[in-house]
């Protein structure tokens, strides 16, 4: 696993030196839109703390972080409104999943039909 690089784009958005389209923010996770959305919504949540990726998330974040981080998903759902129609959330993780921003994130998209999920 690589070294958490403090200078990624997402470490700046959470330092405030970079402004965020922000939708939503609890103790947990920061939610904001994407610059360069993919579908009508496109919203991105990222945990406050340093994790490269889904993998490292998933295995050196404590229970109450990966439940924060969760339910706070649940909160953006809702706040979108976008549950009843659906939507699509990707976590892209390093060179194969095409992870381009090294501090793990879930893509929230929605607002229209997004077709087959994956090309092959
Ligand atoms: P990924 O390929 O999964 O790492 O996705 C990174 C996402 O971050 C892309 O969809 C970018 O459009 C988005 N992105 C990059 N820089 C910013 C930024 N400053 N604010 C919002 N979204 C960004």
């Amino acid at each position: 696993m690589s070294a958490y690089d403090p200078n990624n784009i997402f470490a700046k958005i959470l330092r405030g030196e970079i402004p965020c389209g922000k939708v939503y923010e609890d103790e947990f996770v920061l939610a904001f839109n994407d610059v360069n959305p993919k579908a009508p919504v496109h919203v991105l949540v990222i945990p406050k703390k340093d994790y490269v990726s889904l993998t490292e998330f998933s295995q050196l974040a404590s229970a109450d972080e990966q439940a924060g981080f969760f339910h706070a998903v649940g909160k953006i759902v809702d706040q979108l409104g976008i549950a009843e129609a659906g939507y699509r959330t990707i976590a892209n993780t390093g060179l194969n999943g095409g992870q381009e921003v090294p501090h793990f994130h879930l893509h929230i998209l929605a607002g229209k039909s997004l077709g087959p999920m994956v090309s092959k």
